[in-house]
């Protein structure tokens, strides 16, 4: 996917980046033990950042931001596990760094996967999801939904705009805690919230070339860079 930017794009804004020095990059760590994490690094040179692939806990250091992708959440979970990366992960939200999550990474930021009680999360994100609540692979589908603009600080406006959502075997949103910010609904099924420092959609921008999320999480990464 993403033919729509193309590769001279991708090619200038990863130039740019790595052309950037060293301490003034913004480094956002993404969750690369499987699933679709080359596509979230492409957006993120995009909207301007420095994509870490995380496959270890050495690779966890000098952050300022975390992407976790979709694929196949039980896969993730038990590579965390093994990779000894989960705690440190759970860490670094619970401490404040701006994390972006799609899909399988909603399921892993979640503090209840329904019917799945036992598989392993985060337990950050104040929702209960269920999992592959839109059928199989093959009834994947494309849609476009209103919805309202990750805010980036508590003094922004609220703004909404269209947003091409791709939804594959994608989990939805039954419970929120009052915290919990609705981004966008179809229906009344809850498809994307915030709470915090963290933003989660169970579809995948990544896969579009709409860079709204991505954008959100490069700023924020640079507004907790400014704080170290
Ligand atoms: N259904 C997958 C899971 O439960 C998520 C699918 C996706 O990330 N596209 O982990």
């Amino acid at each position: 996917m993403l033919t729509h930017l193309s590769s001279i794009h991708f090619q200038q804004a990863i130039q740019t980046v790595e052309n950037t020095p060293k301490q003034e990059q913004v480094r956002i760590g993404v969750l690369a033990l499987q699933g679709a994490f080359l596509e979230h690094c492409l957006a993120l040179y995009a909207a301007g950042a420095k994509p870490v692939e995380l496959r270890s806990l050495q690779d966890m250091e000098n952050l300022h931001g975390l992407c976790l992708p979709g694929g196949e959440s039980t896969v993730m979970a038990k590579l965390l596990v093994q990779n000894a990366m989960l705690q440190k992960l759970k860490c670094l939200i619970t401490m404040g760094m701006p994390v972006f999550a799609t899909c399988a990474g909603l399921i892993l930021l979640s503090r209840k996967i329904i019917g799945f009680e036992n598989q392993v999360c985060l337990n950050c994100l104040d929702v209960a999801v269920s999992r592959n609540a839109f059928g199989r692979q093959k009834e994947s589908f494309v849609e476009n939904l209103e919805i309202t603009c990750p805010i980036f600080s508590e003094q922004d406006r609220e703004e909404h705009c269209n947003f091409p959502a791709v939804f594959i075997r994608a989990p939805q949103i039954m419970q929120i805690g009052k915290n919990v910010k609705i981004l966008a609904r179809r229906k009344d099924q809850i498809l994307a919230v915030q709470e915090k420092n963290m933003v989660a959609t169970a579809f995948h921008p990544e896969l579009t070339e709409n860079l709204l999320f991505h954008t959100w999480l490069y700023k924020k990464a640079q507004e907790y860079k400014k704080l170290f």
